[in-house]
């Protein structure tokens, strides 16, 4: 790190137009200030005065002390250190990483959405309204729901909003669950949304196909489940194809099926999970309907549900008196059974409007060209990596596929390494040991977006990486060599964070 070191000190210049970046806090110089203020032309007043000697702290924040122009630098500086969906190929499995095409942000930045402000009366608000009842009809005819709700802001909250009304349904009809099944393959959220609600985990299996089995489910399945929580496609990118007859088992002893619906992008327009027997499920707005994500948020993961949960959907309800151009939208709070409010206002009312504008501008056909371009875009990388790579479950995938470093093992390169080693050919690491059933997975999603000769281009380099891998391991196992800073210990991040603050020693 002694290379990176000694660029840091000096200055703020790397190499050529490849910037170090310090802190904000280490810009700050005393009296800078980035605003221009006309003077005062109204009596000054005591803010003790007015506000009450309380409410006035002791001494003053240690704010940074900037410029505009300092500020900008900075900013702009740390914005190219990004990867980005506008860079290049993002292939990070399970994500759906897609193009986020650029009409969507100019309709969400459309001013009466864009100032609207969510303490509106729904009176004021008939225009956002209407966007968000179509919105959720738009994603209930997708999904073969009856009703959506749009407040959980991210798949994870989509899925404790689902598992709530399950739970909410079970004891309104005075019956005591307390299992949740959930496969093998499922994304860790899965089990997390369940034993937040109380219930007791149950893994099953999923057979060697990298599928789960009709068998897997009736052996597991008693009248003590709540439900079963699948995820189709899996995380292998494989399509369960049994959902229709494990449905049927579940429903046989009064449980439920809780869809994730985070892959939901290769079914588009062409299967819908209600109609294979999901009776409530979650949408990733920010995975499959092209809002852009990454880095914390927002995200938006709406929750949709057949008629029976309708009572215990979140509320408020959105709500549509009268029809056609009469139509009229309301709140509806007298839902006596729900589950209560999950987010503020409305929710992440951004990521909906360019939901909305992205399904509005594909229509249904678009829609199910996206899902067979992404089917097709997943299966073509495989194919074009097979020979090179392990490939654990080596079928027909749906929008994302998954290969393993087993191959590798005489060489001492592993997945980590690869991963790393991709970012000097320029892309960003494909999700990497996860699922957790598939030893040192690499799960690679290209995603509609990409053009065949954007997806040789990515076969090429990991294929170039496998060769490196077998003739000169040091080099992959060194990797990146063309970043800023190399490998960091991971652990010691973790373990011993360095929390600075300003001034340094205070
Ligand atoms: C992303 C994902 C989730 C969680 O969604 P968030 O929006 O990240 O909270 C759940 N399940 C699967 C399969 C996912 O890929």
């Amino acid at each position: 790190m002694s290379g990176s070191d000694s660029r840091h000190s000096v200055g703020n210049v790397a190499t050529g137009f490849s910037y170090e970046e310090p802190l904000l806090f280490e810009h700050s110089r005393p009296g800078r200030v980035g605003a221009d203020l006309p003077r005062l032309d109204v009596p000054e007043v005591d803010p003790g005065k007015v506000l009450g000697e309380a409410a006035l702290r002791d001494d003053l924040a240690t704010l940074p002390e900037l410029s505009e122009i300092d500020v900008v630098r900075h900013f702009t500086r740390l914005s190219t250190w990004n990867a980005s969906v506008d860079l290049g190929l993002y292939p990070l499995g399970s994500c759906t990483m897609k193009y986020n095409p650029k009409l969507n942000e100019r309709v969400a930045r459309l001013a009466g959405f864009g100032s609207a402000h969510p303490l509106q009366p729904p009176k004021l608000l008939q225009g956002f309204l209407h966007l968000a009842y179509q919105l959720e009809r738009h994603l209930a005819e997708i999904s073969g729901m009856d009703r959506v709700s749009l407040q959980p802001a991210a798949g994870a909250q989509g899925e404790l909003a689902g598992i709530m009304m399950i739970r909410a349904y079970f004891q309104h009809r005075g019956e005591s669950r307390s299992r949740i099944l959930v496969p093998d393959s499922a994304h860790g959220t899965n089990p997390a949304s369940a034993a937040l609600n109380g219930y007791e985990v149950i893994s099953v299996p999923s057979g060697d196909d990298g599928i789960l089995h009709p068998e897997a489910i009736e052996a597991a399945m008693t009248p003590d489940v709540a439900a079963l929580m699948i995820t189709n496609p899996n995380t292998l990118g494989l399509f369960e194809s049994h959902v229709p007859r494990i449905a049927e088992i579940v429903h046989a002893q009064g449980g439920l099926v809780y869809g994730d619906g985070a892959n939901l992008n290769p079914l588009m327009g062409i299967a819908r999970p209600g109609d294979l027997g999901t009776d409530v499920m979650h949408f990733n707005l920010h995975k499959t309907f092209s809002t852009p994500h990454g880095g914390g948020g927002p995200g938006s993961g709406p929750v949709g549900v057949k008629n029976i949960l309708v009572p215990f959907l979140p509320t408020p309800v959105i709500t549509r008196r009268n029809g056609g151009v009469e139509a009229e939208y309301d709140l509806d709070y007298e839902f006596p059974h729900s589950i209560g409010r999950l987010h503020a206002h409305y929710g992440n009312v951004g990521m909906m409007i360019r939901a909305y504008a992205y399904l509005r501008s594909l229509g249904p056909d678009g829609l199910r060209r996206c899902a067979e371009m992404a089917v097709l875009n997943a299966n073509y990388l495989l194919s074009r990596l097979r020979g090179a790579y392990h490939v654990p479950y080596d079928r027909p995938v749906m929008h994302e596929c998954v290969l393993s470093d087993h191959h590798l093992a005489q060489t001492g390169v592993t997945t980590l390494d690869i991963a790393k080693r991709l970012i000097d050919y320029g892309y960003h690491p494909p999700t990497i040991y996860f699922p957790l059933i598939v030893h040192g997975a690499l799960m690679i999603e290209p995603t509609e977006s990409e053009s065949l000769e954007g997806l040789d281009r990515f076969a090429d380099a990991l294929l170039a990486i496998d060769r490196e891998a077998r003739e000169q391991p040091e080099l992959v196992q060194s990797a990146p060599h063309h970043t800023r800073r190399s490998r960091l210990d991971e652990t010691r991040a973790a373990r011993n964070p360095v929390l600075r603050w300003w001034p340094e020693g205070d």
